[in-house]
């Protein structure tokens, strides 16, 4: 897509200008501590929870500071994005804040439950066979053919800009952190709270955490350019992305110590921990950045750690399955 290739890569004053945006709009999530997690870590870790956020994952901050960012000519004649998940129901939810018409094209076969979620947020779902049509090439035509706005789900710098609050909020709470982890798909997330990291606390660590099976993160690093893999098979459905984005990667690069993976058996007991240890409910790509915290945590003893929580949205049927079997 021409006009992202173009954009300017996001800096700090960026993420600034979105906090300021987002308040009133976005919930100041919660920073929750547990003795327990710190017993086990021997490190002190701040739970930033946006699985508390606005429809249940960090996706909302992205997608309200992109859309309250366009001109009021694009707002009047609407967004449109595609995707099966959070940033669905992001893009139908803040577009209904702003008075803007959304489109999602989602798949025929995406979960009844997700489905119904973006349309309750008054999102005009559009759906296409996974199997025989190309999402982006359709997004792209009817994008043209009603003069919509396509938001991306990462690679966008007033997305990157919007998900960097959640870290900008967390250090303006707990102070510096000496580590942060952060979950990583396409890299929104992890580029915009490194952007605050970098003004808000240099010396802090920033680490990635994505599944195993789909270590591009950790391959685009090594390697030093963006590398594409197959569609990875995990639970963590929100990191199955198979790239990082011409604008993440950079930012990446530059600001991101490395990025660690986590296998799905230390995803559960993660979705467990925070089950039981802290009662709430994290859906398995949420649980990746503590996954990695805890897998990390001898490097890290009796220091402060911070942790983005990134979403709580998960099919209960199967999280009860995951999280019961022992
Ligand atoms: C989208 C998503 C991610 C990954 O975010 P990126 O910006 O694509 O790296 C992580 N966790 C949850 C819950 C998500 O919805």
């Amino acid at each position: 897509m021409r006009l992202i290739r173009l954009m300017r890569p996001p800096v700090f004053a960026d993420v600034q200008a979105a906090a300021e945006r987002l308040r009133g709009h976005a919930h100041h999530t919660p920073v929750l501590r547990s003795a327990t997690a710190d017993a086990r870590a021997g490190a002190a870790l701040f739970f930033k929870c946006e699985n508390f956020q606005r429809m249940g994952a960090f996706k909302f901050r992205g997608a309200f500071n992109a859309i309250a960012k366009l001109s009021p000519a694009q707002q009047r004649a609407g967004v449109i994005a595609f995707s099966s998940g959070n940033h669905a129901q992001a893009i139908a939810l803040a577009a209904r804040e702003l008075g803007v018409a959304a489109t999602i094209v989602m798949p025929t076969d995406a979960p009844a439950a997700k489905l119904a979620a973006t349309r309750d947020y008054g999102g005009e779902i559009v759906a296409y066979d996974r199997f025989s049509e190309d999402r982006e090439a359709l997004t792209r035509r009817i994008a043209e053919e009603r003069g919509l706005t396509i938001i991306p789900p990462y690679d966008h710098a007033d997305v990157i800009a919007g998900q960097g609050t959640a870290a900008l909020e967390l250090f303006e709470e707990v102070g510096a952190l000496d580590a942060l982890f952060v979950c990583l798909g396409g890299g929104g997330l992890l580029a915009g709270c490194a952007l605050a990291a970098g003004a808000l606390a240099p010396d802090c660590a920033v680490f990635g955490v994505e599944p195993e099976a789909g270590d591009d993160g950790r391959q685009s690093l090594r390697a030093g350019r963006i590398v594409t893999i197959a569609v990875p098979k995990t639970i963590a459905d929100g990191a199955m992305t198979t790239h990082l984005g011409e604008l993440t990667f950079p930012i990446i690069r530059e600001r991101v110590r490395d990025v660690l993976t986590v296998t799905d058996e230390q995803l559960v007991a993660v979705m467990r921990f925070f089950a039981e240890r802290m009662k709430m409910v994290v859906e398995p790509t949420g649980c990746l950045a503590a996954a990695g915290a805890f897998a990390s945590a001898p490097q890290w003893r009796g220091r402060r750690v911070g942790v983005i929580v990134s979403g709580g949205n998960v099919d209960l049927a199967a999280c009860a399955g995951w999280i019961g079997a022992r």
